[in-house]
C-alpha cells in the first residue's frame, strides 16, 4: 500500500507492530466505495499493552531525554515527514477522500507542526516567583506522562501534527488512537517516527472503533492526559469517562462558525475565503464557515457572486484532485442529506456529474430563506453546506453570530478599523479572523472553542502548556 512500510493491520505497542485480538475492520475507500485495506479492531487489550508500554517510556528513556533532544528528535520527524510528503498526501486522500492537494497541505502541515514543535520544546521556561525573606522559589513545567489522543478522520494528520508533535515536545508517551474510518496516516506516521529515532513507547497506535478502543483509553486509569478531537457527543462521553478518573481533558469539538460580511468589505477578497471556507474538505472541517452573514445592502451581490462560484465547483474522486471530494461515509452522507430535507431555500448547487459509482458524493449546496434560529442555521451539518443570514447593523450581526451553541472560529470583513475591534470584542469564538478566514492554517496559532465547541486550547505555543503540568517548588535556605 505504501512505500513507507507499514502492515495497515497491526497496531504499534512499545516497539513492536502487532495484530489485534478481536482481528480487524474493513476501511472503505470514500471516492468509490470500495474496500481500501484491513485495519486492527483494536480493544482493551490493545490499550492496556499502549498504556503500559508508555508508561515504561515515560519513566524510561524518553522520561529522561532533555527538551533539546526532544526538540532534535521532532525535527528529524518533520524532515522526514517532509520528504515522504507526496505519499502521505496520497494515502489521505484515498482514506479521507480528499482532493490531493488538501492532502498534500496536510501533509505539509504536519511537518510544520514537528518543525515548530521541535523548534519549541526547549524554550518551555518556568519563573521565579518573588516571596518571603529567606525563600526562593521556582515553578517547573513537567510532562503529564501518558497522553492518550483521540482523533477524528476529517484531519487525520493536522490533528496529529498538533496534539501529538505538542505533548512528545513535552516529553509525554502517547497512546494514539485514530479514526477507524481513517488511520492510514497515523500508522505511516508511527513507522516515520520510528526511523526517526523516537524510543520505544513514546508513540503507541491502537486502530480500532469508538466504542472498543476509544471508550478503553478514555476511561483507563493509566492515561494522565487526554486529547480528544470530534463530536460533542462522543467529547461528553470522553470527558465522563476521564472524570471518573478525575484527568484533565481537551476538548476540540464542533461549530457553527460565522463570516460576517460587511457592506464597506472587500468583496474581491472576501469571495474566494467564503466559499473555501464552506467546501474545504466537502465542509467536513470543524471550522467551515457554515454561515455566511451578509448586511442587507450587498446580499444580492453576495449571493449572486457565492452561487456563481458554487455552479463551477468541479466533484470528483480525490485523487483526481477536484474542488470537493466525496464525504467520508455512507453514514455521513445519510446525515448530510438528513439535514437538507429540512428545508431552506437552494439558492445555487454544484453539479455531480460522471462520479464514481458507489462513491459518497453530495454537492456543495448554498442555502437561503432560513431564519438564524433555524435548525439548518443552528446545528453543525459537517458537510458542504452553508447558510446565508442577511442582517442590518453591527449589533444585529453580533446577536446573530453569537446566536448557537457554539463558539469555535469567527471571521468579519469589513474595512472599518473601529469596527474590526469592536466585532473581534464582541464575537464569541476562539479564533477570530479580520479580511481573512483561517491564516493559511495556522500552526502557530491557539486554537479551541468556548461553549459546545469544546475547551483548552492545542496549536501555537499555548499548546505547549496544555500538555504540561506545573510544579511550585519553595525552597527555604535562611
Ligand atoms: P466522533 O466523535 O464520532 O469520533 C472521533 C473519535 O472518537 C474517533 O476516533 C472515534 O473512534 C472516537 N470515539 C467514538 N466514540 C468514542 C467513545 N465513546 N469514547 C472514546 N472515543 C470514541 O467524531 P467524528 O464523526 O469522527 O468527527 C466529526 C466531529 O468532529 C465533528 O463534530 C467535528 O466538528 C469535530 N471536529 C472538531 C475539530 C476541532 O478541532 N474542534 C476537528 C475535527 C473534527
Amino acid at each position: 500500500m505504501s512505500d513507507i512500510g507499514f502492515e495497515t493491520r497491526h497496531c504499534l505497542i512499545g516497539d513492536g507492530w502487532r495484530p489485534a485480538e478481536g482481528g480487524t475492520l474493513p476501511l472503505g475507500n470514500p471516492s468509490d466505495g470500495t474496500c481500501l485495506a484491513e485495519i486492527a479492531a483494536g480493544g482493551p487489550a490493545e490499550v492496556d499493552a499502549a498504556v503500559a508500554a508508555a508508561r515504561a517510556a515515560a519513566e524510561g528513556e524518553w522520561g529522561r531525554s532533555t527538551a533539546a533532544e526532544r526538540g532534535r528528535l521532532l525535527a528529524r520527524l518533520g524532515r522526514l515527514v517532509e520528504a515522504r510528503a507526496e505519499e502521505l498526501a496520497r494515502l489521505e486522500a484515498l482514506d479521507v477522500g480528499k482532493p490531493l492537494s488538501q492532502a498534500r497541505a496536510d501533509a505539509l502541515a504536519l511537518a510544520r507542526y514537528l518543525e515548530f514543535y521541535g523548534g519549541a520544546a526547549d524554550k518551555v521556561m518556568g519563573e521565579t516567583i518573588p516571596f518571603e525573606r529567606g525563600y526562593t522559589v521556582w515553578t517547573l513545567r513537567e510532562p503529564y506522562g501518558v497522553t492518550a489522543h483521540i482523533v477524528p478522520w476529517n484531519y487525520p494528520m493536522q490533528i496529529i501534527g498538533r496534539s501529538v508533535g505538542a505533548a512528545l515536545a513535552m516529553g509525554n508517551a502517547c497512546v494514539l488512537k485514530p479514526a477507524e474510518e481513517a488511520c492510514l496516516t497515523a500508522l505511516a506516521f508511527a513507522r516515520l517516527a520510528q526511523e526517526a529515532g523516537l524510543p520505544a513507547g513514546a508513540l503507541n497506535v491502537v486502530p480500532g472503533t469508538g466504542r472498543d478502543a476509544g471508550a478503553a483509553l478514555a476511561g483507563h486509569p493509566g492515561v494522565d492526559h487526554i486529547s480528544f478531537t470530534g463530536s460533542v457527543t462522543t467529547g461528553e462521553a470522553v470527558q465522563i469517562a476521564a472524570a471518573h478518573n478525575v484527568r484533565p481533558v481537551t476538548l476540540e469539538l464542533g461549530g457553527k462558525s460565522p463570516q460576517v460580511v460587511f457592506a464597506d468589505a472587500d468583496l474581491d477578497r472576501a469571495l474566494p475565503f467564503l466559499v473555501r471556507a464552506g467546501i474545504q474538505n466537502a465542509g467536513q472541517t470543524c471550522s467551515a464557515a457554515a454561515r455566511i452573514l451578509v448586511e442587507r445592502a450587498v446580499l444580492d451581490e453576495v449571493t449572486g457572486r457565492m452561487s456563481a462560484a458554487y455552479r463551477a465547483l468541479r466533484l470528483g474522486p480525490a485523487l483526481s484532485d477536484p474542488d470537493v471530494g466525496p464525504l467520508i461515509s455512507a453514514r455521513q452522507k445519510a446525515l448530510v442529506e438528513g439535514h437538507l430535507a429540512r428545508g431552506g431555500d437552494v439558492l445555487a448547487e454544484a453539479r455531480a456529474e460522471g462520479l464514481p459509482e458507489g462513491g459518497h458524493y453530495v454537492p456543495p449546496r448554498l442555502l437561503g430563506g432560513v431564519p438564524p434560529d433555524h435548525a439548518l442555521a443552528q446545528e453543525e451539518i459537517f458537510g458542504p453546506v452553508q447558510v446565508i443570514l442577511p442582517f442590518d447593523g453591527e449589533d444585529e450581526a453580533v446577536r446573530i453570530a453569537n446566536g448557537t451553541e457554539y463558539g469555535l472560529v469567527a471571521g468579519v470583513w469589513t474595512r472599518d478599523g473601529g469596527r474590526q475591534l469592536r466585532m473581534a470584542r464582541a464575537l464569541r469564538a476562539g479564533q477570530v479572523f479580520l479580511n481573512n478566514y483561517g491564516a493559511g492554517g495556522g500552526v502557530e496559532l491557539p486554537f479551541g472553542g468556548i461553549g459546545k465547541s469544546g475547551h483548552g486550547r492545542e496549536k501555537g505555543f499555548e499548546a505547549l502548556y496544555g500538555f504540561s503540568t506545573l510544579k511550585t517548588v519553595a525552597a527555604w535556605h535562611g
